[in-house]
């Protein structure tokens, strides 16, 4: 399995199991599963709400003793309701404990949007926080205050634009380490992914198979199906792979790690093997001229241009 690799060395697996909208004992049964099939990367978030039912799998196969806690690279993210001073590090405490952990191995601002205390999504404009009321700088200080305290080992961001980076970066005495972004060969993100190499940011792809399995209320009409792409499919013929296959091994191919979601143990598989295809140079080509900038997860639900938050990916 392909590495990527932080400044104080530590590693980190480029294909891990994304978690979002999976709960109860789905997500505890494909976690389990994923790390009997190899896997040692696992993302999820306060927000999926399935923190506490990753913790039990998790200690259980800690519990049976040949897969250990440092083996396995957890992922969380600081919910957008947690940005304020004061908020960052009982949030991390509250996701720690819930994930039954010590300590996470990275730990990312989910958005680059504040809303008040107790928010899940919002529902009237008086539910934000505007950037003045709840600066990111405030809220990056605080990452790394957990980074210090060893709450996290690793911390950075997710959904950031290469100018909402900037003035991160410009403000922080730890630079992120991560920038966690939707990523595939309809949003190949290739100016964001030059910025976050120069300034030797990591970058995770999420949805990396098209998240099909979001609700009817949050889909766009007529979405694609990225493994119906004519070109990925004779691709995946050629190299005697599966569509998700190929989707999964191109970010690899591009040093980037990826986290496609599972709850079914013979996906959960077939994703870990994408680990042994090897994508060809034309293959790669083929796929670089397929990017529409074409985003499945738009935004706009955050979007509120009274409260300061106007295009939240810098389109
Ligand atoms: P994905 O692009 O990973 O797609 C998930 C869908 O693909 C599910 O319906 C799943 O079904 C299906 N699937 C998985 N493997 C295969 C396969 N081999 N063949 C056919 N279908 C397959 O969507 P997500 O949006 O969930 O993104 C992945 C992860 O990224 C999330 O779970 C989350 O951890 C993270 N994420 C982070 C965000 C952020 O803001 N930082 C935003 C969105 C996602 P099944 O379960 O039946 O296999």
């Amino acid at each position: 399995m392909k590495k990527l690799t932080f400044d104080n060395g530590d590693t980190m697996h480029a294909i891990g199991l994304g978690t979002w909208k999976a709960t109860g004992n789905d997500v505890k049964n494909a976690v389990k599963e994923a790390l009997y099939a190899g896997y040692r990367h696992i993302d999820t978030a306060a927000v999926y709400g399935n923190e506490e039912v990753i913790g039990e799998a998790l200690s259980e196969v800690f519990a049976e003793g040949n897969i250990l806690r440092e083996d396995v690279f957890v992922t969380s993210k600081l919910w957008n309701d947690a940005h304020q001073e004061g908020y960052v590090i009982p949030a991390i405490e509250d996701t720690l404990k819930k994930l039954k952990l010590d300590y996470l191995d990275l730990y990312l601002i989910h958005w680059p949007v504040a809303f008040k205390p107790g928010v899940g999504f919002p529902e009237k404009s008086s539910d934000y926080l505007t950037p003045e009321e709840a600066p990111i700088s405030t809220t990056w200080k605080q990452m790394e205050e957990a980074k210090r305290t060893g709450h996290t080992k690793h911390i950075g961001v997710s959904n950031f634009s290469k100018e909402k980076l900037k003035d991160l970066i410009n403000s922080a005495e730890i630079k992120p380490e991560m920038n966690q972004v939707e990523m595939h060969p309809y949003l190949q993100q290739n100016d964001l992914v030059e910025f976050c190499k120069k300034e030797n940011i990591l970058m995770t792809a999420y949805s990396p198979l098209g998240s099909g399995d979001r609700s009817a209320a949050m889909k766009g009409e007529d979405e694609p199906n990225l493994m119906e792409i004519d070109e990925i499919n004779e691709i995946a013929k050629k190299q005697g792979a599966s569509a998700a296959q190929v989707l999964i091994n191109w970010h690899t191919q591009r040093d980037i790690a990826t986290i496609p979601k599972s709850a079914s143990k013979e996906h959960i598989k077939d994703n870990f093997k994408a680990a042994a295809v090897e994508l060809d140079e034309d293959d790669m080509k083929k796929i670089a001229g397929l990017n529409k900038n074409y985003r499945f997860i738009t935004g706009k639900f955050f979007e509120n241009p009274e409260k300061g938050y106007e295009n939240i990916y810098n389109d």
